[in-house]
């Protein structure tokens, strides 16, 4: 097919097509939270990872009455297709959640294609087939009918028709990690492996894992990144698995021991990005093996040298690299350098820094359009002790207690209007032992006497980004 032709077919496909509507979903946090917690590849058919995280949502009750708002109502479930320049992407979900997901495929493809320095040779009337399905139910129905057989797994590249094949995932980023992980598969097995599966599955998963790590604000996609601020946190989790006695890097990459995916995304991660001379070097030869069919062992040997001397670095490099914030509740991703983004359409969320902090500073992304209230979580003791210092788009502020099951109100005022277009809201907050200051645009709104030793960022009912979001650690001295 010519270029025109395929950019026409591409455009005509983009004209949806409904099909087989099923049942309605309620795209709130909390029945995304009800879903099955499926979080690892079925490549290989990987049992599901036992410890995944689950997800818990904000306080129902509205502190601020006035912007009680719901999300919208729900969007009916469909079958939906596009043709893109390169995929043929099928996903029986909503019309919004399906755009979301058709809208970073060729983004992925382009990264692939850098990172892997060749791409699969498609024919002309050929493109990479995905199917995206809301329930493991639904997935696991149409993988047993192509494939014969189904993995228990979050999702599943199968190189025979080279689809892939995956399910919403506990939340919004991980859903998104997951198709990445998938797509990545499937190009890396064309492009590379002449569809093959590598001989170990850390190298497979750690290295769709790595890629799938990702920061994207609807335009851009930067893969193979350490997210801000993930439920799953793999640099945690691996942090933990490496740091334990019995841990053997060497019978891990050797398959004498099974591994799972956060220490498999450590592995490849440290080996990928790692700065020392020589180091990318010794990566591309080690890719170029495993893409190759060598055995894993005998392959990194020759190319890193030796497992049991690089043990305590991973294990150091571990340390130095875990995720700088941490959501509170469901919904936050990191969205780029200093960029974060909240979505909470029924309830209060927020996320905090992970460690103690002394300061901290962001820039609200003022919506074009619609309520919104959002800005900073002045303080965290628990689930039901903390404090929000919350921006509204009518330019109110608002400080509010949460403790012993009722909000109490702390400051109630009005700051000026946003200027500009687009508009953007400075947030602070200092924190002086006890005392806590909170500043909008610069303008003291007061100070707190507040518990803790936590900062972070506050949504209330609505869809939120934050830039040029900054902290000072609390160990920080003053200056
Ligand atoms: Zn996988």
């Amino acid at each position: 097919m010519s270029p025109v032709a395929r950019t026409l077919a591409m455009v005509i496909a983009t004209l949806t097509v409904m099909r087989n509507a099923e049942a309605p979903i309620a795209p709130c946090a909390a029945a995304i939270a009800r879903d099955g917690l499926g979080v690892c590849c079925g490549t290989c058919g990987a049992a599901l990872d036992p410890r995944a995280v689950g997800l818990r949502v904000g306080p129902p009750g509205a502190p601020w009455a006035k912007l009680a708002r719901r999300g919208d109502p729900p969007a009916p479930a469909a079958t939906h297709e596009v043709l893109t320049r390169h995929y043929h992407f099928t996903a029986v979900t909503t019309r919004p959640e399906f755009e979301a997901l058709a809208a970073v495929l060729e983004p992925a493809w382009d990264a692939f294609a850098v990172e892997l320095g060749a791409a699969p040779a498609l024919a002309q009337d050929e493109w990479l087939r995905v199917y995206y399905f809301q329930d493991e139910p639904s997935w696991r129905a149409k993988v047993l009918t192509d494939c014969g057989h189904c993995p228990k797994a979050g999702g599943y590249y199968f190189p025979p028709t080279k689809t892939a094949y995956l399910y919403r995932q506990p939340t919004v980023y991980f859903t998104r990690v997951l198709l990445i992980h998938e797509l990545l598969h499937q190009f890396h097995f064309l492009a590379r492996t002449q569809n093959r599966k590598p001989t170990a599955d850390w190298y497979a998963e750690g290295f769709a894992e790595h890629l799938s790590h990702h920061f994207w604000d609807g335009e851009r996609l930067v893969l193979g990144v350490v997210p801000l601020a993930s439920f799953e946190n793999y640099a945690t989790q691996a942090r933990t698995k490496v740091a334990t006695e019995t841990f053997d890097l060497a019978a891990m990459i050797e398959g004498r021991v099974a591994s799972t995916r956060p220490e498999q995304w450590a592995l490849v991660r440290y080996l990928a990005t790692r700065e020392d001379t020589g180091a990318r070097d010794a990566w591309t030869r080690l890719r170029r093996a495993m893409d190759d069919g060598a055995a894993a062992g005998a392959a990194f040997n020759r190319a890193i040298g030796s497992a049991r001397e690089l043990q305590p670095k991973l294990r150091a490099w571990l340390d130095a690299t875990q995720e700088p914030w941490q959501p509170l509740w469901n919904e936050w991703e990191g969205i780029g350098d200093g960029r974060l983004r909240g979505i909470s359409p029924g309830a209060v969320s927020a996320c905090r820094v992970r460690e103690p902090a002394r300061a901290i500073a962001a820039a609200i992304e003022v919506p074009s359009a619609g309520d919104w209230a959002g800005g900073l979580l002045l303080s965290y003791v628990s689930g039901d002790d903390y404090t929000l210092g919350l921006v509204c788009a009518d330019a109110r502020v608002r400080v509010l207690r949460r403790l012993a099951g009722a909000w109490h109100a702390l400051a109630d005022r009005r700051v000026a209007p946003a200027k500009a277009t687009p508009a953007t809201r400075r947030v602070e907050a200092r924190r002086d032992g006890p005392r806590v200051v909170f500043l909008v645009d610069g303008t003291e709104i007061g100070t707190f006497e507040l518990p803790g030793e936590s900062l972070g960022l506050a949504i209330q009912h609505c869809e939120l980004r934050f830039k040029d979001a900054s902290w000072t650690p609390l160990a920080t001295p003053t200056r």
